[in-house]
């Protein structure tokens, strides 16, 4: 089946708003990737150090799961399903990510 420019055209709108959703998420793990920087820099200071370095396992993990779920969130691609309009298959979003695969 080829598409008409003006579907072709449409499409494409679709999925440049599609990816401009994924702004906040992109955002969010460039944010988590500075606090991860300040953690590692703030665990190299032996005296103010002291504490978080106890916890810095820990704290990378949480931070490295979150950046994880936020990559499988973020909106990939218009719902080949429904065209953006949304349906059951992308749960009313209109929009495909990593973890609903499809
Ligand atoms: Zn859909």
């Amino acid at each position: 089946m080829t598409q008409s420019p003006v579907e072709k055209y449409r499409r494409r709108s679709r999925d440049i708003r599609v990816k401009d959703k994924g702004v906040i998420y992109r955002r969010a793990i460039l944010d988590l990737t500075r606090i991860t920087e300040e953690v590692e820099k703030e665990c190299s200071d032996k005296v103010k150090g002291h504490y978080v370095r106890l916890k810095k396992t820990r704290i990378i993990r949480a931070i490295h799961d979150l950046v994880d779920c936020l990559k499988q969130c973020e909106p990939q691609s218009v719902c080949p399903s429904c065209s953006g309009d949304g349906c059951s298959k992308c749960h009313g979003t209109g929009f495909r990510t990593k973890a609903g695969g499809q």
